[in-house]
């Protein structure tokens, strides 16, 4: 048996010789019982050694490779030298132009990760120490916490004392947030006017409170700029480390939402975030996931609201309202998904899909229901489709597959999405006017407001807002303000739609004022295609007899 392992270990054979063998025959043949405590040492030993080699194989392997780059490194640095000595001879300026790439690059490397403006840490290095601040947590368990700061109405000090004092307050407040924290702690300027903070090593929700509310009483002095005391205050939005265990970017995200419910809670605040934020926002991350879903499987359909001519109480037209039929849901209200849709940019889709639809409707029922003038289609038309560049060679081939003319279709957009384009709207309305296609200015008086540019651009029709319709005769301050929209667009030759009429009394004021259209639950909600099909077909019957 001493020989069937010695055999079945060659690697002890080697230093034992036949004397020994023999003794240890000898040794096992008195004392068999050693056999199994002599078998498994030598098991031991061999595993050890097997161990102990492969750890060596990879010492070496890695000695190797290190080895081997560093010669690699060495044959092209000697390369470049040689290389670089070889241009000199032709060219001495070469010398300075490479000690200037090599600056360049240093500078490079530094605008890649500080804000230009402010000199601090810009947000791809602010993520980039969040995710080493979460992996040492991670070993180590620490508490840490993201801080997302907005200033409060930065645009009014913008708009009103210019970009040169907007930019001085922005150092300015990043001088005295960074005087406000401890050594550890990183500010960061995301962009604009938005901040943020990593507080590392905290001890609890107290240290972080303590601080947000260091920092606001720091920002109640005023600062001196280029002679003008400007008063400043931040919405801050707080996010712990404990409130997720997943991605370490959703805690920024965190921040930035618990900022926004600081901020409409009003200015000056800070909001920690919590789990009911938390449902909130993953509701509102899986509707972006159903809406593109949604896309895809053509959950939407269209519902159409008659506008009614007041002169004659005929229907002249529908404004087309966009449905979401959610599998699971249900019926999701516009004014849920459309903000949504907008923010991530899937209203253009959406919107495209509507007008193509809504127009390829419109002309089943012009052929089918002949009248003078043609029926219409309002079509509202978003912010963020309004900047598309193609939006015109979008409308136009629509108009065209579908063969309806451009003065049967109104846009309806409204005032803010043309402020927020205005260096585009002027050459798009123009175009639009050139097609013959109207323009409603929706939502009117909620906006900007601002009056001068109704005459710069070509607009068709003014829109009252709802919210102003809706308490008429309930008190006369409203009707004071439909009063003056109905008498500002008579002045300027527009024609009013008044929308959200629910009530006689409503209708009544608004004929009197002479408001050519109207919109609204007294006379119909939005109704889907195949009864809005009925409401035609009823008046037109009612009209022949
Ligand atoms: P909006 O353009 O102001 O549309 C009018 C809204 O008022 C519609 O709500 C309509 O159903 C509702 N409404 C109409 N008459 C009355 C009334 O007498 N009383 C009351 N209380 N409400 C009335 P809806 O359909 O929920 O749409 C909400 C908003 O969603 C729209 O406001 C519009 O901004 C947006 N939207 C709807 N469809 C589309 C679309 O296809 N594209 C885009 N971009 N936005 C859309
Ligand atoms: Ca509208
Ligand atoms: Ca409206």
């Amino acid at each position: 048996m001493c020989h069937l392992w010695i055999e079945a270990h060659p690697e002890v054979s080697y230093k034992t010789d036949k004397r020994v063998i023999k003794q240890l025959s000898k040794l096992l043949k008195s004392e068999p019982s050693l056999a199994d405590f002599f078998y498994n040492y030598i098991e031991k030993l061999t595993h050890q050694q097997q161990l102990q080699t492969k750890h060596l194989v990879q010492v070496f392997q890695r000695q190797q490779n290190q080895q081997a780059l560093r010669k690699a490194y060495e044959l092209i640095e000697i390369l470049v030298e040689e290389r670089t000595a070889e241009l000199l001879k032709s060219n001495m300026l070469l010398k300075q132009e490479i000690k200037e790439r090599h600056s360049a690059q240093a500078r490079l490397v530094n605008i890649a990760f500080h804000d230009a403006l402010t000199g601090l840490p810009n947000r791809m290095q602010f993520m980039e120490r969040l995710k080493q601040t979460a992996e040492r947590a991670k070993s180590y368990g620490n508490l840490f916490a993201v801080l997302f700061l907005d200033l409060d109405r930065f645009k009014v000090v913008n708009d009103s004392l210019g970009h040169t004092i907007g930019d001085q307050l922005l150092v300015a407040l990043a001088h005295r947030l960074q005087t406000g924290l401890r050594s550890g702690d990183i500010l960061a300027r995301l962009g604009g006017d938005e901040f943020a903070i990593l507080l590392e090593e905290i001890q609890g929700i107290k240290d972080v409170i303590d601080i947000a509310e260091r920092l606001q009483q720091q920002l109640a002095i005023p600062f001196h700029l280029s002679g003008y005391e400007v008063f400043s205050t931040v919405s801050i939005g707080i996010a712990l480390s404990t409130t997720r265990d997943d991605q370490v970017e959703n805690l920024l995200r965190d921040a930035d939402t618990a900022m926004y419910r600081a901020k409409a809670l009003g200015k000056a605040g800070y909001k920690i975030f919590d789990t009911a934020m938390y449902a909130q926002a993953t509701e509102l991350m899986q509707l972006e996931i159903d809406l593109q879903h949604a896309i895809e499987h053509q959950e939407f359909i269209i519902h159409y609201q008659p506008i009614i001519l007041l002169e004659t109480y005929k229907v002249i037209g529908f404004e087309a309202l966009v449905r979401w039929q959610h599998p699971q849901q249900g019926f999701v209200s516009p004014d849920k998904f459309i903000p949504i849709a907008e923010e991530t940019g899937l209203i253009v889709p959406i919107g495209y899909w509507v007008m193509r639809e809504a127009c390829r409707q419109l002309r089943a029922w012009q052929e089918q229901f002949p009248t003078n003038p043609p029926l219409t289609i309002s079509v509202n038309i978003s912010t963020k489709q309004f900047s598309q560049p193609d939006l015109i060679g979008q409308i136009r081939q629509i108009l065209q597959e579908t063969g309806v003319e451009g003065r049967s279709l109104k846009l309806e957009i409204t005032e803010s999405a043309i402020m927020e384009n205005t260096e585009s709207a002027t050459a798009m309305l123009l175009h639009l006017q050139q097609m013959n296609v109207q323009l409603h200015l929706d939502d009117f008086g909620t906006g900007y407001s601002s009056l001068s540019y109704l005459h710069r651009f070509p607009t068709n029709a003014l829109k009252i807002d709802r919210s102003f319709v809706m308490n008429i005769g309930v008190n006369g301050e409203n009707l004071e303000i439909v009063q003056a929209i109905i008498t500002l667009a008579h002045s300027l030759n527009l024609d009013v739609v008044a929308e959200g009429v629910e009530t006689v009394e409503q209708l009544a004021q608004l004929s009197l004022y002479k408001c050519k259209y109207a919109q609204g639950y007294f006379f119909s909600k939005p109704l889907n295609s195949k009864l809005a099909s009925t409401l035609i077909a009823s008046e037109l019957n009612f009209e022949s007899n």
